[in-house]
């Protein structure tokens, strides 16, 4: 008796692990976005880009003052602002920005040439264009979202990086919002746009830190090699940004990163130099090698 029990319970147990099968391949036949994810997921387990600290000895430093960065060669952009609920924008906060190739979309002039890059990389690769379906936003227009969706989906005035003109949301014919994902060119973006300056901003299981659930369309400009580092190391922009110690120096793939506070900053030698806030009280500074 008890060993047709037995054999009974094998029999159910077998059935349901077939059917657990079964329904995984069919989901997995039917969703391309859950393919991507998972091979997504499992391919990042093997990436990672370590930034390497540099003893500033071994570098030829300047010292510069903020308001003489341009006199010295140097570029200063809004790159890499870090905006959320905890670092608001400051008041009066003026976004850099210029329409996008007679396109509509307003973005922050540093990410003009990326976002052409990408594009053009999704075209070729995927045969898809990509689309900017929001862009830079005043603090008025973030109100009236705010007003319109609620807390739940939209973010106060000044604390939406929208309003930096960084923030892009974009999709492809036919597929927007979490649908960008069923797209090539969804899944080219989500896990290519790091070579071309771009991030995830609210990436899969992140939400504790950036306190927003995973929003695959929405892409925000850091430049690279920050971009790289970050989806590589699969790191959120916050994370990233408190990881960078004050007054150290890192290298990674041919650039000198640092991030400094006051408004004397040393800035070592290079072929390009490029200065940010950060948002935070401090300055990042990036140059190219
Ligand atoms: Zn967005």
């Amino acid at each position: 008796m008890i060993f047709k029990r037995k054999k009974l319970f094998c029999r159910a147990l077998l059935l349901l692990v077939l059917l657990a099968a079964v329904t995984a391949a069919v989901l997995f036949a039917l969703r391309p976005d859950l393919r991507f994810i998972v091979k997504h997921e499992f391919g990042r387990l093997s990436e990672s880009a370590e930034l390497i600290r540099v003893s500033e000895k071994n570098l030829n430093l300047e010292s510069m003052y903020i308001d003489e960065l341009e006199q010295n060669g140097c570029i200063l952009n809004q790159s890499l602002m870090l905006v959320n609920s905890d670092n608001l924008l400051p008041e009066g906060f003026s976004a850099d920005t210029q329409e996008y190739k007679s396109s509509g979309a307003v973005i922050n002039r540093c990410a003009l040439n990326a976002f052409e890059k990408l594009s053009e990389a999704v075209r070729d690769e995927t045969g898809q264009n990509l689309y900017i379906m929001s862009s830079f936003r005043t603090a008025a227009e973030q109100e009236d979202i705010l007003a319109q969706e609620g807390s739940d989906t939209a973010m106060a005035a000044g604390s939406s990086e929208h309003q930096t003109g960084l923030a892009l949301d974009v999709y492809t014919d036919g597929f927007a919002g979490m649908g960008f994902l069923k797209s090539d060119a969804g899944q080219f973006v989500n896990s290519e746009c790091g070579e071309y300056g771009f991030i995830i901003r609210y990436p899969l299981f992140k939400k504790k830190v950036t306190g927003i659930e995973y929003e695959p369309w929405h892409i925000r400009y850091v430049g690279l090699p920050h971009s790289e580092i970050i989806s590589l190391e699969h790191e959120t922009f916050e994370e990233y940004v408190e990881g960078l110690e004050i007054g150290k120096f890192y290298e990674y793939g041919g650039y000198i990163i640092s991030r400094q506070q006051g408004e004397l900053i040393r800035v070592p030698d290079g072929s390009e130099k490029t200065v940010s806030g950060d948002n935070c009280g401090g300055w990042i500074i990036t140059v190219k090698k």
